[in-house]
């Protein structure tokens, strides 16, 4: 745990923020001292905690979508307030020459809404313990696709980019970022071939748009096992990894938890 945290402490360094309440921000953490073995809960979801140097630390996912203001964490009936900084992310626009991926039809949205349900189950389990949090990089690559951008599919607004995106070959292998098990395989409208791996107590990786998936759902993998390969399956536009980390149910910033994302290549 305390490896994770020197992590983040790391990450922080690296971004010349100067305080860990700089993470707060839409996309973001909020690390939150607590009561030992307290339960914490946000938005009715129970949050990781860690413990370092004897204090225990709720670590709080804070979704792309939220408002920069005032919030509070329930904590063993103790109501701890903090504030969520703004944050701007920059744009990105995406040309797709199939339109169905832009304006999906009335069987394609019956299956969205199927696979989002899916997914969002496996993203909102809260359970197992928590391993260790120490990820490693999936793949190697230029980034082509940072977190957090607003995103435009054909000059159309769509949701901000929940995940980090890594060019690389077809057929690179790509690596697990910490150990668990995975809790979703499937082949989905945008997300095409994926996986997503539960690391314990509400924290998960989503590997997308992969070309081979190797593990099946409910298998046991170790921090830095292939799980399959990169593909461009789903809405891509080429070769390229895109992981997600989610926290409590929500996408954070996978460079919180890979601090070597910030010296790929754009
Ligand atoms: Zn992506």
């Amino acid at each position: 745990m305390k490896l994770w945290y020197t992590t983040l402490l790391a990450a922080i360094i690296s971004t010349s923020a100067t305080a860990v309440e700089d993470l707060r921000v839409p996309g973001g953490v909020a690390v939150i001292p607590v009561e030992a073995d307290a339960q914490p809960r946000f938005n009715g979801k129970p949050v990781l905690t860690i413990q370092e140097n004897g204090q225990f630390l709720a670590v709080v996912g804070l979704a792309l979508s939220i408002k920069p203001g005032d919030y509070t964490l329930n904590s063993e009936g103790q109501k701890i307030h903090f504030k969520v900084l703004p944050k701007k992310y920059l744009e990105q626009r995406i040309y797709l020459e199939n339109k169905r991926h832009v304006t999906p039809n009335t069987l394609d949205l019956d299956r969205i809404k199927k696979e989002s349900r899916k997914q969002r189950r496996a993203l909102d389990a809260f359970g197992g313990k928590l391993d260790s949090v120490r990820m490693v990089l999936p793949v190697k690559g230029p980034i082509s696709g940072p977190f957090g951008k607003r995103r435009f599919f054909n000059d159309q607004p769509r949701r901000p980019h929940s995940g980090t995106d890594i060019a690389a070959p077809a057929g690179t292998p790509i690596k697990v970022a910490a150990s668990g098990r995975v809790s979703l395989v499937g082949d989905f409208f945008f997300n095409g071939r994926l996986v997503i791996v539960d690391h314990g107590e509400g924290l998960k990786t989503m590997y997308n748009h992969m070309d081979r998936i190797d593990v099946k759902e409910n298998q046991v993998v170790s921090r830095g096992e292939s799980i399959g390969t990169v593909g461009s399956t789903g809405r891509s536009t080429g070769p390229h990894l895109h992981l997600g980390v989610i926290l409590n149910g929500v996408s954070v910033d996978p460079s919180l938890f890979i601090p070597e994302i910030r010296s790929l290549p754009q």
